[in-house]
């Protein structure tokens, strides 16, 4: 739909109001307070906006539109936007869906009921169900003008999802659903199947920033849209694209090196560049183009690089950041960019090619790595461990792999763990380290293990045992058994992660480090398990899986390494502040006696291992923050 002239909007004010448009509404009636939004005063429909906000006016078919957009472009205010128009124009039952209830407490509180305030001709508009409980007043609000009410939901919550039916379903951030609310199904096919009584006159809004290529609800619902694009023209030689990050050479952000603030963009036509200040009037001439134009149910995709709030600048600098790691590179991909973050299968990993980069370690615990950690996989006949050791950014170096033969019902095995565990080890810079955290697999002979963890506890010496399904991979507290404690880890999160650091191909950030001498078996364990995709009440769910008669106590091992790197609760800057220092207290150790074992309280006193000299002299990596070149540039990173 094209802007509308004086002419027409003069026009249409005479007509009832069910021909009036959302943008239109919302330019003559919404007032942003500035509560929630850096804006105040009259609302103002950007050019983006509109038309996504004008599908859902009465007037047009669609049943469905479906928004897939970056944070802080579309999403939030043009279901806003729809809410108000419903409760002064058109109103009927409506139910508004967020992830957790919280969030729909919150929009509620934070967004909605400001907004009836600030705006005039939604003041009393939206009345409070009286209730004795607060939370209901929150979540259930009834429109005065005509019929109707809203309300506002969790898509964990079956109760939420399941009552009247309704005539208006927004439904926020699908991607961050679960895949069941509580055992009833799919949240998103239970709000839609409440619509069925309005099958004339529904409208379902579908909005969410975008996660994992196949296993994302926004996804399916955007190929089956009609896929329009917004494309804004080239001020050098007037050809329409819709901008992405590119490569830079070819076209998308481009900067000097080292100056990402200073971003600018390449056409990809014309391979000029573009300067930050042509934006607006780009993004002003610019329109959606339906790449999909058969589809009868309007979708749109925005990314953060139309913003008028966020410069390309500021896009390339928290690109550069956001590439020190994986997550952050998909959440980076996903909130900013509005791109599906794609899981290479392919490239998962290969066993031959990791054994190829071997390399010699200095040191029984080379530069770089500051702290170490265990993981421990229980097999019938053996205990096989990984010490590994970790730096700056989770770059990570196998201190050690050893199995211990023999039964595990024996107290022998259990013994000769403890030994290891105990261990002393040098770093290059000449200090001595000690496992600072160690996790055991429980799964498979749980009394054995928790009667060796029950008194080890203090020294950080852990039973795990592996949780399926989504979530963080260090629990909040530990589960119990005969009140002994263990920990119920995230092993799907926890295989991510591992997998997507075997996958960095430049030492840095992520980067796994491995000794010379370390044999192909060992990778071959290693990377054993592929990621297949598994269907769960018809929606896609990601899980590791081996094949039949594979070995992967190696891949074991390193996740409960990671796991235990999780628990002491170090992330991201208090990861790098400890490794600061670890490299600052080495420095001073090469000049005066090692200091005492850090911490941990072993009886033995810890036997002073033979200094590096050549150690002081050594290039410390502490020194010089990782460049930005370490994932071996940005457009390699891309095409992992
Ligand atoms: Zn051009």
């Amino acid at each position: 739909m094209q802007p509308f002239s004086i002419g027409e909007v003069g026009a249409t004010l005479l007509l009832p109001p069910r021909d009036m448009s959302v943008s239109q509404w919302a330019d003559e009636n919404r007032v942003l307070t500035g509560a929630a939004s850096a804006e105040r005063g009259q609302w103002r429909t950007r050019p983006f906006q509109r038309e996504p906000m004008d599908v859902l006016s009465p007037s047009h078919p669609s049943k469905m539109v479906v928004l897939l957009s970056s944070a802080q472009m579309l999403k939030t205010e043009c279901l806003l936007n729809f809410l108000g128009f419903i409760a002064d124009v058109d109103p009927g039952p409506a139910l508004v869906v967020e992830p957790r209830i919280e969030d729909a407490k919150a929009l509620s509180k934070d967004r909605v009921a400001p907004m009836f305030r600030a705006t005039p001709v939604l003041r009393g508009k939206l009345a409070t169900v009286k209730s004795r409980d607060s939370d209901n007043t929150v979540l259930h609000k009834a429109f005065t003008n005509g019929s109707g009410h809203v309300t506002f939901t969790g898509a964990i919550s079956p109760s939420g999802l399941a009552m009247r039916p309704i005539r208006y379903a927004l439904l926020d951030e699908v991607d961050r659903y679960p895949a069941s609310a509580g055992t009833e199904g799919d949240p998103v096919s239970l709000a839609i199947q409440r619509t069925a009584e309005f099958e004339h006159n529904k409208k379902i809004l579908l909005c969410s920033t975008p996660t994992i290529k196949g296993c994302s609800r926004i996804e399916l619902a955007w190929l089956q849209s009609d896929q329009r694009e917004y494309f804004v023209p080239c001020p050098h030689c007037g050809e329409f694209q819709v901008l992405e990050l590119g490569d830079g050479a070819e076209g998308g952000l481009a900067w000097p090196e080292g100056h990402p603030e200073a971003a600018q963009y390449r056409c990809r036509h014309c391979k000029a560049l573009i300067p930050e200040h042509k934006k607006a009037s780009m993004v002003e001439q610019g329109g959606y183009r339906a790449q999909n134009p058969g589809s009868l149910i309007p979708g749109f995709r925005v990314n953060q690089l139309i913003s008028p709030k966020r410069s390309w600048g500021t896009i390339a600098t928290e690109f550069l950041a956001a590439k020190r790691s994986p997550e952050t590179l998909k959440a980076f991909m996903n909130t900013v960019l509005a791109t599906l973050w794609e899981e290479k299968h392919e490239v998962v990993a290969d066993a031959h090619a990791l054994w190829n980069r071997c390399e010699p370690f200095a040191a029984e615990v080379p530069e770089g790595a500051c702290l170490l950690t265990a993981g421990v996989d229980v097999q019938v006949d053996r205990l096989e461990l990984e010490i590994a050791g970790w730096g700056r950014d989770e770059e990570s170096w196998s201190v050690a792999y050893h199995v211990i033969p023999g039964d595990i019902l024996r107290n022998e095995v259990w013994a000769a763990l403890d030994e290891i565990l105990l261990s002393i080890y040098t770093h290059e810079n000449g200090q001595q380290m000690r496992v600072q955290a160690a996790c055991i697999d429980s799964g498979y002979k749980d009394a054995t293990v928790l009667r060796f963890t029950r008194d080890r506890y203090n020294r950080r010496v852990f039973a795990t045992k592996g949780r399926s399904g989504d979530g963080t991979i260090w629990p909040h507290k530990p589960s119990r058994k005969n009140q002994t404690p263990f920990f119920m880890i995230g092993v799907n999160a926890a295989k991510d992660a591992v997998h997507d650091r075997l996958k960095v191909k430049d030492a840095g950030p992520s980067y796994c480090h491995f000794p010379l001498g370390r044999d192909l078996e060992y990778f071959e364990q290693l990377t054993a398990e592929k990621k297949v995709i598994r269907y769960h009440n018809g929606f896609a769910k990601h899980e590791w899986r081996k094949a039949e008669g594979a070995r992967n106590e190696a891949l074991d091992c390193r996740v409960y390494a990671y796991a235990a790197l999780k628990s002491l609760g170090l992330s991201g800057a208090q990861l790098n502040l400890f490794c600061d220092r670890f490299a600052k207290h080495g420095r001073r150790v090469t000049a005066a006696p090692p200091p005492k074992a850090p911490e941990e309280q072993s009886a033995e006193q810890p036997q002073p291992a033979p200094r590096r000299e050549a150690a002081a002299n050594a290039r410390n990596p502490f020194l010089n923050g990782p460049g930005d070149s370490f994932l071996g540039g940005r457009t390699n990173w891309f095409r992992r």
